[in-house]
């Protein structure tokens, strides 16, 4: 597939999420002339995990793909709320490099050891910390089962819901058009797509058209025939209110238990100090599930949590909410052109790192639909049909 800008035609986006709007505004700020329409459900994007993330941004993987993915993205963000500034819009973004920690008990030490190894050969930032350094860090968490930390200075978190905003406005002000309308099919013939369905009954015909649908990519692949591997899998998140102004800023603490935890010191929170903790439950079913189990916190999250921390033993619970990752059979996304339809492009199954990657994925998709190849990041190790051709990328580093 190559769209060059001299003869552009429209492209449309299904999905208006961080990735559909990091796409749509990669696509019109790397020159493309054509029309690009982004289609979204929900502009209120209740159900979309941009909005219901946790916001951890890290080059802390293990492939040498995602760790440039990650270090284009880490470099966007430090300059996001700056850049994607346009008139009606001020981004907040503030992503605060804290950094990742991990905490390395005895039974990971050694596999820890050699991922901080390979992580550098491969040009991440990232530290080996005594527990001496840890002590002086984090002064109340207990390390008396911790054999070393690894921490990435150059990692943290920002504001979801920023992201989505700065993305959406910046996508808009670019030129990209957002049509609030749902994608019931597909308009499909042999080898080739030439537009979308919408729940209106309106066909829309296009040149080229993206699936950044999220956890419910698989549903819109599947208008086209193509049994995407991806499936919605149910995360939590809770906020709880820390007993006091806390003296220091968590950076994301990642438990050997799994639990994690950062610090949410939004100004405009009308309560003190907060944390988000977030701890994945590797048996969940797949599945559109959106309530929240509240029954999780005390014993999956609270108590991990202030068995790391006991001074955090009187935190009180805010909130819990339940959101959806979007999971492919190796945890990595499926990225560019479909080999069914040559004008479908995926941009699909970013598990729990989506956020942290979407202005690298905006670039690299802007890439691959104008000119057939992403000279940014090479991805063709996560192309879509990799688990076809028993080619899954691995990555450790998954949380
Ligand atoms: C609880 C939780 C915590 C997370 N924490 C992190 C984190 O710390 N760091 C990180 O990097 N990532 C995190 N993630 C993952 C991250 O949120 C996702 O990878 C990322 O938001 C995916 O963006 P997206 O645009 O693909 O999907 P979404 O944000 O879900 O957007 C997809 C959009 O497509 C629309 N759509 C779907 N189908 C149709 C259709 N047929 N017609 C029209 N519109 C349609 C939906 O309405 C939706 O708005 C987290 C996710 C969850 C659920």
């Amino acid at each position: 597939m190559n769209l060059p800008s001299e003869t552009a035609g429209t492209i449309v986006i299904v999905g208006g999420g961080v990735i559909g709007s990091s796409i749509a505004y990669n696509l019109l700020q790397d020159g493309y002339l054509g029309r690009v329409l982004v289609i979204e459900r929900d502009p209120t994007y209740k159900r979309a995990s941009s909005f219901l993330a946790m916001g951890g941004i890290r080059q802390q993987f293990s492939s040498p793909v995602n760790i440039e993915l990650a270090q284009y993205s880490t470099r966007f963000y430090q300059v996001f709320d700056r850049q994607m500034q346009v008139p009606g819009h001020t981004p907040d973004v503030n992503f605060r490099q804290r950094g990742y920690l991990f905490l390395v008990d005895e039974a990971s030490a050694d596999r820890f050891e050699a991922r901080v190894s390979h992580q550098r050969a491969l040009g991440a930032s990232v530290e080996r910390l005594s527990i001496d350094q840890l002590h002086v860090r984090l002064p109340d968490v207990r390390l008396d089962d911790i054999e070393f930390g690894v921490f990435g200075p150059k990692d943290g978190y920002g504001e979801p819901r920023e992201v989505l905003a700065g993305f959406r406005a910046a996508a808009a002000a670019v030129g990209a058009s957002y049509l609030r309308a749902e994608v019931v099919d597909l308009i499909v013939r042999p080898g080739q797509i030439d537009g979308v369905i919408l729940n209106s009954g309106e066909r829309l015909f296009a040149d080229a058209v993206v699936n950044a649908a999220g956890p419910f990519a698989h549903k819109l692949a599947a208008m086209a025939g193509i049994d995407l591997p991806v499936q919605p899998v149910r995360q939590h998140l809770f906020r709880c209110e820390l007993p006091r102004r806390w003296p220091y800023k968590f950076p994301m603490v990642v438990d050997p238990t799994g639990v994690h935890w950062r610090h949410d010191d939004n100004p405009t929170s009308s309560t003190g100090d907060c944390l988000i903790v977030a701890h994945t439950r590797l048996d969940e079913p797949p599945g559109e599930t959106f309530t929240c189990d509240l029954s999780r916190w005390e014993v999956d999250f609270r108590l991990p949590l202030v068995e790391r921390v006991p001074k955090l033993e009187p935190v009180k619970l805010i909130e819990g909410w339940a959101g959806l990752y979007a999971m492919t059979p190796d945890h990595n996304p499926l990225l560019g052109q479909s080999s069914k339809l040559s004008n479908f492009f995926l941009a699909n199954g970013f598990s729990g790192h989506g956020l942290m990657l979407a202005p690298a994925i905006g670039k690299v998709l802007s890439e691959l639909i104008r000119t057939g190849q992403s000279e940014t990041i090479d991805v063709t190790c996560l192309n879509p049909d990799r688990f076809e051709h028993g080619k899954p990328v691995h990555d450790e580093a998954m949380i």
